[in-house]
């Protein structure tokens, strides 16, 4: 449809109803793109009503005298209202305002207005359309959030719009009548070490789930600390933040201890507060926690490093004191270091784990076992492995499910009492 064609049915529309400015000019918002919305409206009724006045148009309940406010600033009736968006961009002050109260608690740098239109201003825009063609038209929402977003950041001068990443997203609903806010989260790296024996993330009570029964102690959890509850709770403390995800490099037994640093990234949810210093979180977290656990090199990442830490494949050293039934002797330990070493074993799903993994044979390298200390039935050792090798089972051989293990070579039975990771390595680095 030509411009001039549009313009015919944009007559025969205003023929039997209402348009207000905005929702007239949005039609040609591709024209004259320095213009507003607003403007493009008034050019375009001020031309229509010097063709009523000229006598070349006639517009029903339009006449000579009214014209003007008809066609211009205002509609000839007062209280008119617009069929498209009911005189919804009167208001846009007062959604900025009801914003800013709700924004008035977070901390934030950027923003960004989200607008779903009620299903009656869509409707009726899509009719619009259908009579008048799409050509130069931008969709209502587009304007109702860039109006609104225009009018916040005269409340809010030192806030920035941003499209790709703001700290927080408005979305006001106008079908719901509802403003609801996204607030981005924070995401904090850093390395762990575990002293004491704890699962990794928080562990909930398995009968009330988190609310607290007698079953808990109405901790609402299965054990009472996690490496993520004892460092949530100082940094929600820092950022006034709801809750947090723990995203670890891997993460070992609940009994298994780690000296080795462990990467993780723990994300903040709905955090309030932004500028935290990373120092000053991880001296707390260390002061408050010595003997269970400690972290370091605490740095705010983007969302991206959730996902590199989480695929991190990494080759593991564990120390382990093991125990056999029979007395471990010295050439049997060295049979272990040379069998095993740089060896591919094989090894089935743990039977302890079995029921949350895919019962598989899988086929993990072995660098090294070594003999640190032996004593009797008692035995020290060091190991380096490939990513995914189960430990305990790579001494006990887990009923045979582990071939070779300690236990078959030794010709011994033999278990870990204890189990502390040492240190990682990148994969590719090995
Ligand atoms: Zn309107
Ligand atoms: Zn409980």
């Amino acid at each position: 449809m030509g411009f001039d064609e549009m313009v015919e049915s944009l007559k025969e529309i205003l023929d039997s109803r209402y348009l207000c400015n905005r929702c007239t000019g949005r039609l040609f918002a591709q024209l004259l793109t320095s213009t507003s919305n607003k403007e493009r409206g008034i050019a375009i009724k001020t031309f229509l009503a010097m063709e009523i006045d000229a006598k070349e148009l006639k517009i029903k309940g339009c006449s000579y005298k009214n014209i003007n406010f008809r066609y211009a600033k205002i509609s000839c009736k007062d209280k008119e209202k617009c069929d498209i968006c009911n005189n919804i961009f009167d208001k846009i002050n007062e959604y900025a305002l009801r914003i800013s109260k709700i924004l008035e608690s977070y901390e934030f740098k950027t923003f960004l207005i989200g607008v779903i239109p009620s299903n009656e201003m869509i409707k009726k825009e899509e009719e619009l359309w259908e009579n008048i063609g799409v050509e130069y038209a931008e969709p209502i929402k587009e304007e109702l959030s860039r109006e609104i977003g225009k009018e916040l950041l005269k409340i809010m001068p030192d806030k920035e719009v941003d499209f790709s990443k703001p700290d927080i997203t408005i979305v006001i609903d106008f079908q719901k009548n509802r403003i609801t806010k996204k607030v981005r989260s924070l995401y904090i790296y850093g390395k762990y070490n575990k002293y004491k024996e704890m699962p990794q993330t928080t562990w909930l009570c398995s009968y009330c789930h988190g609310t607290g029964c007698e079953k808990c102690n109405f901790t609402g959890r299965k054990y009472e600390e996690s490496v993520q509850d004892l460092i949530e709770e100082i940094i929600l403390n820092q950022t006034k933040g709801v809750t947090t995800k723990f995203h670890g490099a891997g993460r070992e037994d609940i009994d298994a201890l780690c000296h080795g640093w462990r990467e993780f990234v723990i994300e903040v949810e709905e955090p309030k507060i932004r500028t935290i210093d990373v120092k000053a979180l991880e001296n707390e977290i260390n002061k408050k926690n010595k003997g269970k656990i400690e972290v370091k090199d605490l740095t705010l990442v983007s969302k991206e490093k959730v996902k590199e830490v989480k695929n991190k494949r990494q080759n593991k050293i564990y120390e382990a004191e093991i125990e056999c039934e029979k007395d471990i002797k010295k050439d049997d330990a060295k049979r272990v270091e040379e069998l095993l070493n740089n060896k591919i074993i094989a090894q089935q799903t743990p039977s302890r784990v079995q029921h949350r993994r895919a019962d598989l044979v899988r086929e993990r390298k072995v660098f090294y076992v070594r003999f640190l200390k032996i004593e009797g039935k008692k035995a020290k050792i060091e190991v380096k492995t490939e990513a995914g090798t189960y430990i305990k089972e790579l001494v006990s051989g887990d009923e045979g499910r582990t071939r070779p293990s300690l236990s078959s070579i030794l010709q011994n039975k033999c278990k870990v009492n204890k189990l502390i990771v040492k240190g990682f390595e990148d994969e590719e680095n090995s």
